[in-house]
């Protein structure tokens, strides 16, 4: 296996600098797993395949963060949220292009993708979602 195909954070986000959603599907039990780990989270099976994700969704829950990680304060105070997709996967990530008093429950949320070079998890500005 090449170091491109392996299921790791590193993979994911050399994906979404391609602007791609990516997740790791098993091939033993069908589970999806986001974001990807090299074993599945159910049936600790390895073997696994990548499957590309649409990216829309509906917010389920979310915070404003006005005390943030240091690597995050310059933004302060953002919004995070967890964003659920058609499949039921959820992804955490920061919603932009919002005023807080704007954003409910359940409206609809585009995952877009920006640039960072921090491989670290979550890198929020990796990718964030905006209202469709
Ligand atoms: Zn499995």
């Amino acid at each position: 296996m090449s170091d491109e195909q392996q299921f790791t954070i590193s993979t994911f986000y050399n994906f979404v600098n391609e602007k791609r959603l990516m997740a790791a599907k098993c091939s033993a039990c069908g589970n999806v797993i986001l974001p990807p780990k090299p074993m599945c989270t159910q049936c600790l099976s390895t073997d696994l395949n990548w499957i590309e994700l649409e990216c829309s969704g509906k917010l389920v829950s979310y915070t404003v963060i006005h005390v943030a990680p240091e690597q995050f304060q310059s933004l302060a105070p953002y919004i995070v949220g967890i964003v659920e997709f058609k499949n039921g996967l959820r992804l955490p990530g920061m919603i932009n292009d919002v005023h807080f008093e704007d954003v409910k429950i359940g409206m609809d949320l585009k995952l877009c993708f920006g640039t960072s070079t921090s491989s670290q998890w979550p890198s929020w500005s990796r990718y964030f979602f905006r209202p469709v």
